[in-house]
Order: C-alpha cells, then sequence, then structure tokens
C-alpha cells in the first residue's frame, strides 16, 4: 500500500510572515502541496479566485457548512475561512504531503480530527514588529489593521498548544526551521 502524507498546519498572527514562509517551504519542498482555502472575505488587489482562496458567497459558505464539507472552518477577523475536506483528504491518500495555512482556532479542530497533523505556530520577535510589518504590507485599512492586532494578542496565547513555534525574526532562521520540520 502506499504511504499517506503528512498534514501540516501553519498558524500564527496576521503579518507574521506565514505567506512568506509556505513560499519558500513550497519551493523546497517537491512533495508538498498547498491546500487552497475557502473564505467569505472579498480578494485583495492582485488576489485570483482559486489562487490564494476559493473566493465565495457567505450563501454558499453556510450551505457547505450544512453540507459537512469542511474539514475545519472559523470566523476570523470578519469573514468566514474553511478547509475543504475532500482537497486534503485527495492529496494526503495520493501520498503528498500538505500544508495547511489557517487560524488557531481551525488548528485546534484539525487537531481533533486528525491528531496526527504537525501543527507549526509562526511568532513575531514583537508585537511592535508585528504592527510594523502589517503596516508595510499596505494591504490593510486602519480599522482592519486594528482588527489584526486585537486578534494577535489572543492568537499568541495559544502558541503553547503547537508542536512547534518558529520565532519569525531572521527570515533564512526561520523559512530553515521550516524546512528541517517538513523535511
Ligand atoms: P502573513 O501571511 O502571516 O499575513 P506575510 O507573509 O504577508 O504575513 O508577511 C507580512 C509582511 O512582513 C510582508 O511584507 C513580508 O514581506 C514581511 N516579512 C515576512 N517575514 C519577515 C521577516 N523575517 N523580517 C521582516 N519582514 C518580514
Ligand atoms: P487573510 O484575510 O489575511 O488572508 O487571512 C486571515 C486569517 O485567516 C489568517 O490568520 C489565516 O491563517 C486565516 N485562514 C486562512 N485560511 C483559513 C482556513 O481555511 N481556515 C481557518 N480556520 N483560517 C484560515
Amino acid at each position: 500500500m502506499m504511504k499517506t502524507g503528512r498534514l501540516f498546519v501553519l498558524s500564527g498572527p496576521s503579518g507574521v510572515g506565514k505567506g512568506t514562509l509556505r513560499e519558500h517551504a513550497l519551493k523546497n519542498a517537491p512533495s508538498l502541496t498547498y491546500s487552497i482555502s475557502c473564505t467569505t472575505r472579498k480578494p485583495r488587489d492582485g488576489e485570483t479566485d482559486g489562487v490564494e482562496y476559493r473566493f465565495i458567497s457567505r450563501e454558499k459558505f453556510q450551505e457547505d457548512i450544512s453540507r459537512g464539507l469542511f474539514l475545519e472552518y472559523a470566523h476570523v477577523h470578519e469573514d468566514y475561512y474553511g478547509t475543504l475536506k475532500q482537497d486534503v483528504v485527495n492529496e494526503l491518500e495520493a501520498g503528498h504531503d500538505v500544508l495547511l495555512e489557517i487560524d488557531v482556532q481551525g488548528a485546534l479542530q484539525v487537531r481533533e480530527k486528525m491528531p496526527d497533523a504537525v501543527l507549526v505556530f509562526v511568532a513575531p520577535p514583537s508585537v511592535e514588529e508585528l504592527e510594523r510589518r502589517l503596516e508595510g504590507r499596505g494591504t490593510e485599512g486602519k480599522e482592519s489593521l486594528n482588527v489584526r492586532l486585537a486578534n494577535a494578542v489572543k492568537e499568541l496565547a495559544l502558541k503553547d498548544e503547537y508542536d512547534y513555534v518558529i520565532v519569525n525574526d531572521d527570515l533564512e532562521n526561520a523559512c530553515e526551521e521550516l524546512k528541517k520540520i517538513i523535511l
């Protein structure tokens, strides 16, 4: 029988560098696939449906919840985000490792349903530096930025639930740490 893949979950506050680390990991690990989440939030400039996310309506999201299609889902910031179960199961059964980039509530749901999942938390060197990165990215308005910072403090309180914590201070070191976990 073919070996099933491993499931990795990457979480951490908005702006900490998860997306950046994920891109590096996907380049370095050929058998790793990324599971594209569904969300009810609006696409940002430069985002394409089916690439960063599947952008769906609240009605469709509710329908998919009631059909039991999500491995996990959560209300994050001001929208819904979720991972489709079938996508993940198909990849794992094909022997591919799968990476999810999801919030803390979702990560803990995955741990309940798939106890073998490896949970990795990305922490900022400080909350001040997190604020600088979020501002520097230039994707959020003032209100959205404040919502993300308030949530960051709540998320940081749950980092001890994870198997690994990577402090994303020096990017190269952080990439190396993630690579060691995944490879
Ligand atoms: P997330 O996906 O967690 O929201 P991003 O990957 O979009 O975060 O990173 C947020 C911003 O911080 C981006 O502008 C990114 O280039 C920058 N960044 C990521 N890692 C580092 C790092 N180690 N040092 C400085 N800036 C970083
Ligand atoms: P953003 O809107 O900045 O792309 O993402 C906001 C937050 O939603 C991030 O913390 C991200 O990890 C989380 N997120 C993205 N996709 C999912 C998902 O499928 N499930 C859950 N629970 N959270 C997600």
